[in-house]
């Protein structure tokens, strides 16, 4: 069973569920700490730490940065292409691409956020 992205807003996945669309790769987190960070400070998600399962689609990387052939050489010096049946990563990809994120979650946030309290005071209505 697909693992689904945890990107918010993002659908790549559940379209594919129920579309039978071509199947979307995702990719774990890397198990590097500090690539890791910069994987979480990049994820517009509040609150939150990936599990194990956690995976992020190939949506939001740069197509540069997704890997989705590897060259042999071959012993008479010519190149092998091949097509991955699994996509990788290159080395210290970050993702960068959120097209469905609620632009709330992709600000960094300021604190100069209004109080709820103080915004429905019907004294001042
Ligand atoms: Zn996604």
């Amino acid at each position: 069973m697909p693992k689904r992205c945890c990107v918010p807003g993002c659908k790549g996945n559940y379209e594919a569920e129920l579309r039978s669309t071509p199947y979307r790769s995702v990719f774990r987190f890397p198990k590097n700490e500090e690539l890791k960070s910069k994987w979480l400070a990049s994820i517009p998600r509040k609150d939150w730490s990936p599990s194990k399962d956690s995976v992020v689609c190939d949506a939001h990387f740069q197509q540069a940065e997704i890997v989705r052939t590897e060259t042999y050489v071959l012993q008479d010096g010519s190149a092998n292409t091949v097509t991955l049946s699994r996509p990788k990563l290159s080395e210290g990809a970050v993702p960068s691409v959120f097209p469905n994120v609620p632009s709330y979650l992709s600000k960094r946030q300021v604190s100069s956020r209004t109080d709820p309290a103080i915004r429905q005071d019907p004294s001042k209505a």
